[in-house]
Formats: structure tokens, sequence, C-alpha cells
């Protein structure tokens, strides 16, 4: 089993010529649907084929109730606290060269307990694998991922979005950390104390890479995602995870991409899936699993609507 604890928003998006500016009213296209890091990790672990239970905090109104029909239709084990806030929103404008400005409302997110998360230890306790973002307030995602350690599942934080505040404490909880390249380059300039740029992340020597994930989290896996270039991953010397090499470059698989939001969502709970479901193999193979699904689920638009199933991924580009 997997336990994803995180976010579930409301995504209202408009798509214009040009993002507006102060004072400007313009007119766009209009889409709303599901997302939220956290959900949207959940929806692709489910789909990915991983029994899946996600905690949350939800409203009471249309968005919550959006929440528990979409965690139905997937087959998700809802552990929903229930707020007086709103439930979560993200207001998004996308404009004609795909750029974007967000506004979010964490409404209920940014109440999420740790007493909600801790009463959940059924679910920690019988979990392979627990994956937290950082769109929850700090003593939630500890306590989740405390209780993941208790009941010795394999603790996955993926340190998103880019301006949360971490702590090296916080960082030391994950056995494998999952930053994009610019939470990669804020991670290192807070905590390593190098200062990089997250457009250079890429291009940098993989050994330097490796020394700096290294520096970042001593006892575990860091695996950078780097877009359309993939991902580099650095494990600890004594924990390889069934690889054969500290560290490696893995190439993304060529899709024509329409929306790449929450690509990094769908990598991570595919990421987990393949990780609970999977022991036994390198943890290359579960990478290339994780690829494949983030890959695929760019071809459509949306964020947890646009997560693909298991057996597509493997239709597209075999086992
Ligand atoms: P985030 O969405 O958090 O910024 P990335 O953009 O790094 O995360 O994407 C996560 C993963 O999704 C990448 O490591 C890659 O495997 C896959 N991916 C993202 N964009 C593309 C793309 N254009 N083509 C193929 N795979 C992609």
């Amino acid at each position: 089993r997997v336990v994803v604890v995180g976010s579930f928003n409301v995504d209202h998006v408009w798509t214009t010529a040009t993002l507006p500016r102060p004072g400007e009213t313009l007119g766009g296209r209009y889409a709303t649907g599901p997302g939220g890091k956290g959900f949207n990790q959940a929806t692709a672990s489910a789909r990915a084929g991983a029994a899946t239970t996600f905690v949350c905090a939800l409203g009471d109104d249309p968005g919550g109730e959006l929440a528990r029909r979409l965690a139905d239709a997937d087959g998700i084990d809802l552990r929903a606290q229930r707020s007086d806030e709103p439930t979560g929103t993200a207001g998004i404008y996308v404009d004609g060269e795909g750029r974007n400005s967000i506004v979010i409302g964490a409404g209920a997110n940014g109440v999420l307990s740790p007493a909600h998360v801790a009463a959940q230890r059924d679910a920690f306790d019988a979990a392979g694998v627990v994956l937290a973002q950082l769109e929850s307030p700090p003593a939630a995602i500890t306590a989740a991922l405390q209780a993941a350690r208790a009941g010795e599942a394999t603790t996955l934080l993926n340190p998103a979005p880019a301006n949360a505040p971490t702590t090296r404490e916080l960082l030391a909880l994950a056995d494998i950390l999952t930053p994009n390249e610019t939470e990669f380059a804020g991670l290192v300039t807070r905590h390593v104390g190098e200062r990089i740029d997250g457009d250079a992340v890429t291009a940098l020597d993989q050994s330097r890479l490796h020394a700096l994930c290294r520096e970042l989290l001593p006892a575990g896996t860091v695996v950078v995602t780097l877009g359309a270039s993939g991902c580099f991953v650095s494990h600890a010397g004594d924990a390889l995870r069934g690889d054969e090499r500290p560290f490696y470059r893995l190439g993304a698989e060529q899709v024509r991409a329409v929306d790449t939001t929450g690509a990094g969502d769908a990598f991570n709970g595919a990421l987990v899936a393949a990780l609970a479901g999977g022991s036994g193999v390198a943890f290359a193979a579960h990478l290339r699993f994780a690829s494949r699904f983030a890959a695929l689920s760019t071809e459509r638009e949306g964020a947890a609507a646009s997560m693909p199933r298991r057996d597509e991924v493997l239709e597209r580009f075999g086992a």
C-alpha cells in the first residue's frame, strides 16, 4: 500500500494571450478540474496500480464533495479531515507561450493537523511507501514521515513548491527526495550554502551534482527531475537500492507534450506505486516506469485528470 499525505485544490485555469497586468481585464478560455500536488500524486499512484490512501483536509463545500467523488472513482481510500475553511483552490493563468501565473488559496490544506495524520496509524502501518509534499503545514508533514518510519515504510518527500520553507531535520526524514531543478537549486542554496541557478542544473557535471546531493541528503537517495531532459539519481554509497552505480542520468521518453503541468506529480505518484509493488527490482527500473508514466501525462491537459493508467503505459512503451 501507498499512503500520500498532502493537498487537494480545485484548479481554475484561464488561458489568455498574455498574462494580466495590474489593472487589466482580459478574456480567456476557462477550464476547471481537480488539482493540488497531494491529490495529483495520489491519483497517479492509484492509476499506476497501487492500493492508495490519501490523507488530506477538505472544506464542507462543493470542492470537498468533488474530492470525495473523484477519490471514489479512482478507488482511493480517502482520509479527509473536515475543516471549516474552504477547500483549497488555485487560480491559474496560462499565456500563449505556456507560461503561467498562479495564486493558491490554501484554505483547508493550510490547517491539516498532525493529530489527524497521526490518527491514520493503521494506514501507515500497512504502507510500503509514504509520500508527502510541502503544500501542507510542516508539522503535519513531519507527523506523516515519522509515522511512516515507525511503521517501517520507505519515505519519499517531494520538496515542492520551491518557495516552501524546509529544515534539514525535515529533509532527513526522507529516504528519497525528489526536487525538480528549481527546487534543487533552492535547497542547495539554503542548506548546502552554495548558490546555484535552477537553469544551470541540467548542465552541471554529474560528479558535481552527486557531491551536492550527498551534502543535501547524506543518508538517502536524491532524484533531481530535469523536465524533458529526464532525471539525475544520486544514492548514498551504502544504499544503492539495487542499482549498480551510485549516480547516473536517465533520459526522458519522446512524446508530443501539450501540457507539462503535473508532470512532476505524475512522476512521484508512479514512482511510489512502482516501489510499493516491486521488491527485488533495481531502482532504475522503477524510475523508468515513472518517467514513462510522467511522459504520457504531458500528452493530455489537466493535472489529476491527465494521469494515465498502468496498462496505457505498458501498451505504449512495452513492459
Ligand atoms: P515538475 O513538473 O515538478 O517541474 P519536471 O518538469 O522535472 O517536474 O518533470 C518530471 C518528470 O516528468 C521528468 O523527470 C520527466 O521524466 C517527465 N517529463 C516532464 N516533461 C517532459 C516532456 N516534455 N517530455 C517527456 N517527459 C517529460
